[in-house]
């Protein structure tokens, strides 16, 4: 039978013992992993701190005992993998209590060992007590007893990505006065600046205080010091800044990297040592949309590649399409998903990108719970093949974006969105769903058939007093408008059109872009050449 021999006990470890064992019920599966915990969720470690998850032995879904009872799979925790033989094929293992070192042999040996949390050495401080990371069971027991123990008021976290956000928002609710520090414009890389001003004023209106462009130089035992020389109360700090692949053992091995740092692998996995493969968070992935190279943190990619790498083994054909990287996270009251490029992102990769962002709401507006959805789909202005797409929302935004990540994936343009045949019924979407707006926008100006400016240039539009005209009615006027803007309402522009110019650029605005949209697609009809619709209108400009 095959000795199966796995590095790393959870999403890609565990996901190559548990496909092994599917295939192939001779196979001895032996899985080490030098933590406590073996199939644990990562993804729920920060739901503790706020004790949405209650106990944190909840967060191990799996123990050696169930792994060995229900799959005959030997989870091997408190075991590090020192040392890989690859020309006999053995692993040298040390028991992490006693330092007592073992010898196993492997016919088929996988590395899913994932990565170190980044702790930049060029914050003074950075090693202290108070510092905490989040990788594990332990780490996030760690950082709540810590903060129980010195009766902790104050807690810094650094890193405004998903990790940062969902730890600050769950130390939020554990009553913590936290200060989430990003030296970066914005929090969450995967959202465009308009879209992601959102997520900043629901942290804000939460109480967590977000400061951005800042950078930490220190870390002390009762705050955290800037670059500004400002200092932030905080008794204890949590590093989110990402990660490192841990490539130790790979590197001894003669394992090669690849360019962004993680275990090199190729269209099987493999590396270039016989019969060693690696997954997961360690290794190298593509990118779908580019093919070139680049590290993913995701728990999909992790179980997904662990699951093609044991079927490659077993004979079955694998093909390794690469990743988009879909993902989503709730921020307080709002939920977050996003897929592939953003605009920034694609016009640093020089290409020429356009973007179509409207606001519906997700479900028919009588129906309770209601809400509007921001949909943001980036795309290409010649050919309308889709780069990305971006949603936020109190509903379920992971499902416009998973519509779109699918689309993508057929390698679909904006006119497959503007197209799709969806579910429609007033408590579960409108009848064109938001995906089918935002294609259809998307068509139109792919067609230019109108034209638009992002909702970020309005600042500079009233600096330059441009013309901007507001077509909400009169009594949304009178609660409040962009300062310059006159109101001309969409049910009066007919019989007023002798107020809107011929000559200059005229930018539309109402709430959501739907009413000025049509007013937009109206003046064209008309005559006139010079009319944008502001992307976004008034409702992101006022979360902007
Ligand atoms: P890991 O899951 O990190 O496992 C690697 C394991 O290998 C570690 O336990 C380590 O101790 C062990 N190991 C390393 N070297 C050795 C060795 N030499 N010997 C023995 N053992 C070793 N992804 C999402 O898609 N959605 C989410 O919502 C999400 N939320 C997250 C929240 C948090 C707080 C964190 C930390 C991650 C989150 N992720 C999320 C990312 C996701 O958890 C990872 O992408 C995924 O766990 C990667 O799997 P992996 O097997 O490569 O690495």
């Amino acid at each position: 039978s095959k000795k199966i021999v796995i590095v790393g006990g959870v999403a890609g470890g565990a996901s190559v013992a548990a496909r092994a064992r599917r295939l192939d019920e001779q196979a001895q599966i032996t899985m080490y992993e030098k933590g406590p915990d073996v199939g644990f969720s990562n993804c729920s470690l920060p739901y503790y701190l706020s004790r949405t998850v209650r106990q944190a032995q909840q967060l191990v879904m799996m123990t050696p005992a169930q792994f060995k009872a229900q799959y005959n799979i030997e989870a091997v925790v408190n075991h590090e993998v020192v040392q890989i033989n690859a020309a006999n094929q053995t692993v040298q293992v040390k028991n992490c209590q006693t330092g007592d070192l073992t010898t196993d042999h492997y016919d088929e040996l996988f590395l899913a060992p994932g990565t170190v949390a980044n702790r930049p050495q060029a914050i003074d401080g950075v090693q202290g007590e108070q510092v905490f990371t989040l990788r594990n069971v332990t780490d996030v027991v760690a950082l709540d007893d810590y903060l129980h123990d010195h009766q902790a008021t104050h807690v810094a976290v650094i890193g405004g990505g998903f990790i940062g956000i969902e730890t600050a928002e769950n130390l939020t609710h554990a009553g913590y006065r936290v200060t989430l520090i990003e030296q970066r414009s914005q929090v969450l890389s995967t959202l465009d600046d308009d879209l992601v001003q959102i997520v900043h004023k629901q942290l804000h209106d939460h109480h967590v205080n977000v400061l951005v462009n800042q950078q930490v130089t220190g870390i002390s035992k009762s705050a955290v010091t800037l670059a500004s020389g400002e200092t932030i109360p905080a008794t204890a700090v949590v590093m989110a800044v990402g990660g490192t692949p841990d490539v130790r053992l790979a590197q001894l091995a003669g394992i090669q990297l690849g360019q962004t740092g993680g275990i090199q692998v190729n269209q099987h996995y493999q590396t270039n040592l016989p019969h060693v493969y690696a997954v997961g968070d360690a290794i190298e992935s593509q990118d779908a949309l580019t093919h070139q190279a680049k590290r993913l943190g995701l728990a999909w990619p992790a179980q997904m590649e662990a699951r093609r790498a044991v079927d490659h083994v077993y004979g079955r054909p694998i093909r390794n399409r690469g990743f988009y990287g879909a993902q989503c996270l709730p921020v307080f009251e709002l939920n977050v998903a996003s897929v592939g490029y953003t605009e920034a992102m694609g016009r640093q990769q020089g290409w020429s990108v356009q973007s179509a962002l409207v606001i519906p709401t997700d479900k028919v507006g009588l129906m309770p719970g209601a809400h509007p959805i921001y949909l943001k789909v980036v795309f290409d202005a010649v050919t309308g093949a889709l780069y990305g797409a971006q949603a936020v929302g109190k509903g379920d935004v992971d499902k416009q974006i998973d519509i779109i990540a699918t689309v993508m994936q057929q390698h679909g343009t904006v006119e497959d969105l503007g197209d799709l045949e969806l579910c429609y019924q007033p408590m579960f979407s409108t009848t064109k769903n938001a995906v089918n707006f935002a294609g259809l926008v998307a068509t139109n100006l792919l067609n230019g058939e109108y034209r638009q400016v992002p909702v970020t240039t309005v600042r500079d539009l009233v600096s330059k007093n441009a013309d901007i005209i507001d077509v909400r009615e009169p009594g949304e006027y009178a609660r409040g408008h962009i300062t310059t803007a006159r109101n001309i309402p969409m049910s009066q522009f007919r019989r007023r059109l002798a107020e809107i110019s011929h000559d200059h650029p005229v930018y539309l605005h109402c709430a959501t872009a739907k009413r000025s949209y049509n007013v937009t697609r109206a003046l064209g009809n008309l005559g006139y050449t010079n009319v944008y619709n502001v992307a976004g209108s008034f409702n992101a400009l006022c979360e902007y």
